[in-house]
């Protein structure tokens, strides 16, 4: 099962993408966690994308591409992955797609959590982490609204697109996802 997983900062994406691959044993594809550990490994990539990160902008696709090519060819992506966070522009689905379509793995679903733009605002806010000042979260969403959300137009046009409620406990949000998935296998 290979699957795109979508959802503005705040939606609880994170969480969900790690109960949903240890249920379904899939490799979890986080570009977000692969940009903080070169970051914290001081790489060429890491220290070129920092600047962007700390922004709350996206970093380049020619950036993101790269990692993620380099990381779905790996072995344990044979039996499947989630990709967390990637892609977020049509740019980058459309380089995923070429990617895919070389190897003859296409994508079985594109995952949108969706949650009201109010209430991430309140949650980011409260999670208060160094690189969530108002500003940061102001552009983080911006990012979101402008670059990734016509994603969902775009899959929802290969018949691959699903939406999933956001509000609601941990759970409860689970329970919904995994109801999803299960029809996928
Ligand atoms: P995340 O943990 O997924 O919210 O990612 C943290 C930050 O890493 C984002 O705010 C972006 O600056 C950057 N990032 C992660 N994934 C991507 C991507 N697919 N394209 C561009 N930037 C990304």
């Amino acid at each position: 099962m290979r699957i795109v997983f979508i959802g503005p900062p705040g939606s609880g994406k994170g969480t969900q993408a790690q109960r949903l691959v240890e249920l379904y044993g899939l490799a979890h594809l986080s570009t977000g966690d692969m940009l903080r550990a070169a970051r914290e490994a001081k790489t060429e990539i890491g220290l070129k994308a920092d600047r962007y990160m700390s922004a709350g902008d996206l970093v380049p696709d020619d950036i993101i591409v790269t990692i993620i090519t380099e990381r779905i060819g790996q072995p344990d992506c044979r039996n499947g992955y989630l990709l967390d966070g990637f892609p977020r522009t049509i740019a980058q689905a459309q380089a995923l797609d070429e990617m895919l379509a070389d190897k003859g793995t296409p994508l079985d679903a594109a995952v949108e959590l969706k949650v009201p733009e109010e209430e991430l605002f309140q949650r980011l806010a409260g999670r208060g982490r160094a690189d969530d000042s108002p500003e940061v979260i102001r552009q983080r969403l911006e990012a979101y609204r402008k670059q990734t959300k016509p994603l969902l137009d775009y899959y929802n046009q290969q018949n691959l697109f699903v939406s999933i409620d956001g509000l609601g406990t941990v759970d409860e949000v689970f329970e919904r996802a995994k109801a999803i998935l299960d029809k996928l296998l």
